[in-house]
């Protein structure tokens, strides 16, 4: 066997849970390790660990990401009433990846792997459609109230020096009804604008951008002229050397143009539209299990990983004994995703080399028909083998032999 590939840079390695613990486990052995002398700082996010350092660890892998630049995750549990309990757990500990987006300050871009016999619910989608999503304020940091009828509701502003600025919103003369106060920040928004140009440089994609802003005359007027004005002083040039474009609209303008398009581009919503059309277009590309995800931080620290979870179900039937069939894909390249990126910030060819092969035999293995079950329920190929989750990862290192040749 030909000598392994070397690394100067340590990737941020963050381990995880359940099924894709143990699928995390077979990348590393099947794939990585045979070809690559794989360099890591490791950090146990399980949450055996989490519980047991008090979530420093979490806290721990994120100021690592942010020193090295490139890391990538296994999926977690989110602890809920029920994990406290299987767990034995001191505390309900915190969403890792929340914890870790706040301390990277990060923005969130998913896309899925397009592979030949899955065809989207939308056929017209041949090339991917990455979401970014905003992941600060708006509704998910709201204060509402119910108010009761005869009562008057008023935006207060009080700045520093006591003067209030006070505006109507409603006099609830006839009825009962609801109020609801929203706010966002500029360095927020600056950031999330930051982060999606960046990352359409890296990725040599256009950015598209939607609001309301012909309602929202003020608040989502801001998001548009953030945007604009970040694009026109900072990327403006860069975009056109690039021969990429930025390009804004309304949001319901944007939606029908979405549907009717091929794709290739990277549409950034504000957090509630991100919200909800990040699971249309993840429902429409089919399996959760080809859809990955990063996280791209203003100044351009890279975290990947799968944008699934830690598929619960199928890991209480390994827990039994009985086979499964777990799709490893967006695991899978959230490593290549690192490493390429590793490579790329190292000046290591055959490291972003063997990315693109190790993607290239994966979505070979799928398009050969050998495939785990949740695709072969989506695959309209003729001949097609579901196979268990290791098998899965045999048949890609048996075509990443033959493209390694
Ligand atoms: P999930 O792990 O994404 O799984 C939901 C269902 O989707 C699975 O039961 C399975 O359907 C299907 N699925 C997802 N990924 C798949 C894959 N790779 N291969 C095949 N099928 C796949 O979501 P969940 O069950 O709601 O959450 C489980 C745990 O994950 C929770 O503790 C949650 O907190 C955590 N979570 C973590 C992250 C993260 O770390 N980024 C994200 C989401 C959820 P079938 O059962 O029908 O086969
Ligand atoms: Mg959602």
């Amino acid at each position: 066997m030909a000598e392994k590939i070397l690394m100067k840079t340590p990737l941020v390695e963050m381990d995880g849970d359940e099924m894709t613990r143990i699928i995390w486990k077979m990348i590393k052995d099947i794939l990585l390790t045979p070809y690559i002398d794989l360099k890591t700082e490791y950090y146990d996010l399980g949450l055996e660990n989490r519980n047991a350092t008090d979530d420093q660890v979490t806290v721990d892998s994120a100021n690592a990401t942010k020193k090295y630049g490139v890391a990538v995750k296994c999926a977690t549990i989110t602890p809920n009433a029920q994990r406290m309990e299987e767990y034995d757990l001191k505390q309900m500990w915190k969403s890792p990846n929340g914890t870790i987006r706040a301390i990277l300050d990060g923005t969130v871009f998913r896309a899925p792997i397009i592979v030949k016999g899955i065809t989207p619910f939308i056929p017209t989608w041949t090339k991917p459609i990455t979401i970014a999503r905003h992941a600060y304020g708006d509704v998910y940091k709201n204060t509402e109230m119910i108010v009761k009828q005869g009562s008057k509701a008023e935006l207060v502003v009080t700045d520093e020096n006591g003067n209030e600025t006070r505006s109507l919103i409603h006099n609830f003369n006839g009825s009962d009804g609801i109020i609801q106060g929203l706010h966002n920040l500029d360095n927020s928004i600056a950031s999330f604008a930051k982060a999606c140009f960046n990352y359409a440089l890296d990725i040599k994609q256009d950015v598209w951008f939607a609001t309301k802003d012909t309602i929202s005359k003020q608040y989502d007027h801001r998001f548009k002229d953030i945007f604009n004005e970040i694009y026109e002083n900072e990327y403006k040039a860069k975009f056109e050397e690039a021969g990429i474009e930025y390009f804004y609209t309304l949001i319901d303008d944007a939606v029908a143009r979405v549907v009717r398009s091929n794709g290739g581009y990277i549409w950034a919503c504000k957090n509630y539209d991100g919200d909800v059309m990040s699971d249309m277009v993840a429902t429409a590309y089919g399996s959760l299990g080809m859809m990955t995800s990063v996280l791209v931080s203003p100044d351009g620290v890279y975290e990947y990983e799968a944008a699934h979870g830690t598929v619960t179900r199928h890991y209480y039937k390994h827990l039994k004994g009985e086979e499964t069939s777990t799709n490893s894909v967006a695991t899978l390249f959230a490593w290549t995703g690192a490493l390429r990126k590793r490579g790329e910030l190292d000046n290591l060819p055959e490291l972003m080399k063997f990315a693109d092969d190790l993607e290239k035999a994966t979505i070979q293995t799928i398009e050969d028909g050998v495939m785990t079950g949740d695709l072969v329920l989506l695959s309209n190929l003729e001949n097609k083998r579901k196979v268990n989750t290791e098998e899965f990862l045999q048949e890609i290192n048996n075509r990443l032999v033959q493209i390694r040749k």
